[in-house]
């Protein structure tokens, strides 16, 4: 299958930190076929290879990239009774516009998060109190070391708090082709949010309501990136520390909030320590940390990959030097 390989290209209009020098390499795939013929060239060429979604989880380097930047468009939307299939390039949220449309709930409550399917899948998205991998049934996706496509099941993706088998080694072996989701005709409102327990009250919502409460929090909430800035939405995970290292925490500093996940263990909010250790709305040059949420770092014009990784270190710093918590990057950081 013949695919256009093209050189040179500048990365930085497909992330969305709007940042990244060219890719010696770029290919768009569109098909399975296009996917083997790039994987084909990548061997042969004994390139490096790199896989690129909606941009919207990445920062890349301004010095570009050496090897392959392959952009998974393949598109494709299937729904057979509650069972949905997506394209790996289809973006996220239009499958949850037509999901919510056709009664079908699961993800409602990721409406509007950027980004593709494949994308979606290997970060294990989530937000206001739901995660993809609570409705995902299976994964589809090329073995780039057997070269034959294979399925997941949801076991078999190791799924964790942004977390998936797919980040497991450096160099990429699976290219995500595909997502199947087992969606529900019975919706139960998940209103667990603080956010939206005040957005509802009493009121029971409905389907097609949450999602448009979900838009309207998100959107005055977050900062989304447009021509003037660049974002990739929270750079930080929140981090889970033992419970030793809590109560020591909400013993210097009682507002610090937590809340217990499995095995005990707490999960604090990276935004709030940010924002404890003086960074809300703090700038670095062309950067800095937003000042609607401190754990988003955003790009303004001009804004380059270096600065952005020295601010998120400076940031990295000062919260363990004042909480001794390691905060750690969502993002994945290849400059
Ligand atoms: C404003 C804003 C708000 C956001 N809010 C949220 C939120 O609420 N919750 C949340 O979880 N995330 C959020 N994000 C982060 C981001 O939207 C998600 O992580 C998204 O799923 C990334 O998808 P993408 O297609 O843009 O992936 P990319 O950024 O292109 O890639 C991310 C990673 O996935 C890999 N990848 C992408 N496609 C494939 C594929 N087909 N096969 C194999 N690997 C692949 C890439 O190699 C890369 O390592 C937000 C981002 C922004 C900018």
């Amino acid at each position: 299958m013949h695919v256009k390989i093209r050189k040179n290209v500048k990365l930085a209009r497909y992330t969305t930190f709007h940042v990244g020098g060219p890719a010696e390499f770029f290919a768009e795939v569109n098909s399975v076929g296009e996917v083997k013929g790039v994987v084909d060239f990548v061997k042969k060429n004994k390139l490096k290879l790199f896989i690129l979604g909606g941009g919207s989880n990445v920062l890349l380097p301004d010095k570009g990239m050496k090897g392959l930047v392959l952009k998974v468009n393949i598109k494709g939307i299937k729904f057979r009774n509650n069972l949905t299939s997506a394209g790996a390039g289809e973006i996220w949220d239009n499958i949850v516009a037509k999901a919510v449309a056709k009664g079908l709930s699961g993800i409602e409550n990721l409406s509007l998060i950027p980004g593709t399917v494949g994308g979606a899948v290997y970060q294990n998205i989530g937000a206001y109190g739901m995660e993809l991998k609570d409705v995902l049934d299976s994964v589809e996706v090329f073995d780039i070391k057997s070269l034959a496509v294979k399925r997941f099941s949801n076991k078999k993706c190791y799924f964790g708090y942004r977390q998936s088998i797919f980040q497991q080694s450096e160099n990429p072996r699976y290219i995500i082709l595909e997502a199947g989701l087992k969606l529900s005709k019975n919706y139960v409102p998940n209103v667990e949010y603080p956010d939206l327990v005040k957005y509802f009250g009493s009121k029971k919502a409905s389907l097609s309501e949450m999602r448009k409460a979900i838009i309207k929090i998100r959107k005055t909430k977050l900062v989304y990136p447009s021509d003037s800035i660049g974002t990739a939405g929270s750079f930080f995970k929140n981090p889970i520390v033992s419970s030793a290292l809590f109560n020591k925490i909400i013993k210097q500093q009682p507002d610090i909030k937590g809340r217990e996940t499995d095995r005990g263990r707490i999960k604090l909010f990276a935004g709030q320590l940010v924002e404890e250790a003086g960074w809300k709305g703090k700038r670095l040059g062309s950067v800095g940390a937003s000042e609607k949420h401190s754990m988003v770092l955003v790009s303004y014009k001009g804004g380059k990959a270096v600065d952005i990784v020295k601010l998120s270190n400076l940031i990295r710093k000062s919260v363990k030097d004042k909480f001794g918590v390691d905060l750690e990057p969502e993002v994945k950081i290849m400059a």
